[in-house]
C-alpha cells in the first residue's frame, strides 16, 4: 500500500474478451472508491498473444515488476489460438505468472447465483455454492515446456512436491474453516486424487491425511477423481471446499463453472504466500471477441474476491465489505431478470455492467 493508503492494482487486460471484462470491473471497482473510504490506483500493463506478436515475448520485463510493486494483480484473459510459440503451444502469461510469484492455490469458487439456469436438475432448489482449489504451480503442469516429444512418443512428468501439498492443505483447510464460520455449517474439504492407482497421488493423500489431523474441526472426505466428477454433475450441492492436483483442477474447474451458468459466471484467483492474481475462470474466447457479448460477471466476481484477499491480508474490514457489496449487487442484477446471451438471453456486456452498476 502507498503513502496515501491506496491499494495499488496491477491491470492486465489482456487479449480477445479480456479488455472487455476488465472495463465493467473497473468502472465497479471506481464506484465503490466513490462510496467508501477504499482508493486504488490502477496501473494497465501489456501481456498476451498480441503483445508476443508485437514483441516476440508474452509480456515484458515492466509487467513483471509492475506485478512485484503492486498490492493485487487483476487480469481478463490471454492467449489466442491464432497465436502460437514455435513449439505449437500457446502464448499463457497468466501460467507463467503463476510459477513467478509461487501463486499455489488456484481457488475456483462456483455458486449458483438465484435466478441462473444450472443444466442440473434440481439445483434451483438446493443450491450450488462450492469451491475448488486447483494446485497452480505442479502436478502435470511442472512438465510445462519441458516435455521430450520424439518421434516415436511423447514424455510429460507431473510432480508433486512435500512443500507445496503442505502449504496448499493449509491453505485449503483455512478456507473450509472461514466458510463454516461464515455459516457453511454442513460443509467440509475433500481431497480429490486417484490414489488408487499412482503413487504421486498416493503420497498427495498421505499428506492430506497428515494435514486432516492437525484440523479435526473440520470434516473430511476424500474422493477419486473419476467417481468424484460423477457425483459432481449428480449432487453438486454435496460438496463444500475441493482441493486438488494442477490438471485434475483445471478440467473439474472448467466444469463446476458450467454447472453455475456458464464460463462467463465463474471467478478465480491464484494465490500464494505474498502475492495473487484474479481472473475470471474463462479464456479468451475468440468466438465472441468484439461483439459486446462477453459476460463480465466472472471478471466483476474476481474483483469481489480481490477485496476479500485486500481486506484479509491488510487487515481492511472496509474492502471485504465492498467485495461482498459486489457479491450482492449481483446477485441483485440476476434477480432482476439479466439474462446473458451466454445462456441463451439477449443481454450483452454492456447490460449486465449496467444492470450491476445499478445494484450498487
Ligand atoms: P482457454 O484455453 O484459455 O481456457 P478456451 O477457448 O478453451 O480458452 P474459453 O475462452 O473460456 O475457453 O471459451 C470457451 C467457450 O465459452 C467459448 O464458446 C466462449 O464463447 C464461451 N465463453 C467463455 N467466456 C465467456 C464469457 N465471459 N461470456 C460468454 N461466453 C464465454
Amino acid at each position: 500500500m502507498s503513502a496515501n493508503n491506496a491499494l495499488h492494482i496491477a491491470v492486465l487486460a489482456g487479449d480477445g474478451i479480456g479488455p472487455e471484462v476488465m472495463a465493467p470491473a473497473l468502472e465497479i471497482l471506481r464506484k465503490i472508491e466513490a462510496k467508501s473510504d477504499l482508493k486504488f490506483r490502477f496501473t494497465e500493463a501489456p501481456a498476451g498473444a498480441n503483445h508476443y506478436r508485437e514483441t516476440g515475448r508474452s509480456m515484458p520485463d515492466s509487467t513483471i515488476r509492475l506485478c512485484e510493486e503492486a498490492d493485487a494483480i487483476l487480469l481478463g484473459a490471454c492467449g489466442l489460438p491464432s497465436v502460437r510459440y514455435p513449439d505449437n503451444t500457446e502464448i499463457m502469461p497468466q501460467v507463467e505468472l503463476r510459477f513467478h510469484f509461487d501463486l499455489y492455490a488456484g481457488v475456483r469458487p462456483a455458486r449458483l447465483i438465484p435466478g441462473v439456469p444450472s443444466p442440473i436438475v434440481g439445483a434451483d432448489r438446493h443450491g450450488i455454492d462450492l469451491v475448488v482449489i486447483r494446485e497452480s504451480t505442479e502436478g502435470l503442469f511442472a512438465s510445462m515446456g519441458k516435455g521430450v516429444v520424439t518421434h516415436e512418443e511423447a514424455r510429460e512428468t507431473l510432480v508433486i512436491t512435500r512443500k507445496t501439498s503442505e502449504r496448499l492443505f493449509a491453505f485449503s483447510f483455512r478456507l473450509a474453516e472461514r466458510r463454516k464460520a461464515r455459516g457453511r455449517l454442513d460443509g467440509g474439504l475433500t481431497c480429490v486424487d486417484k490414489a488408487n492407482v499412482f503413487k504421486a497421488f498416493a503420497f498427495f493423500r498421505e499428506m492430506f491425511d497428515e494435514a486432516a489431523a492437525r484440523h479435526p474441526d473440520v470434516k473430511t472426505d476424500r474422493l477419486y477423481v473419476d467417481a468424484c466428477s460423477a457425483m459432481l454433475v449428480k449432487r453438486p450441492w454435496d460438496f463444500d471446499v475441493m482441493v486438488m492436483e494442477n490438471m485434475f483442477g483445471d478440467i473439474l474447474s472448467d466444469m463446476t463453472a458450467g454447472l453455475i451458468g456458464g464460463m462467463g459466471m465463474a471467478p478465480s484467483a491464484d494465490i500464494g504466500d505474498r502475492y495473487a492474481v484474479f481472473q475470471p475462470c474463462h479464456g479468451t474466447a475468440p468466438d465472441i471477441m468484439g461483439q459486446g457479448k462477453a459476460n463480465p460477471t466472472g471478471m466483476i466476481l474476481s474483483a469481489a474476491m480481490m477485496l476479500d484477499w485486500l481486506a484479509d491480508k491488510h487487515g481492511l474490514e472496509s474492502a471485504a465489505e465492498a467485495g461482498e457489496t459486489i457479491e450482492r449487487a449481483v446477485d441483485k442484477a440476476y434477480a432482476g431478470g439479466i439474462k446473458p446471451t451466454e445462456f441463451g438471453g439477449s443481454n450483452g456486456t454492456a447490460d449486465i455492467a449496467k444492470a450491476v452498476l445499478a445494484a450498487l
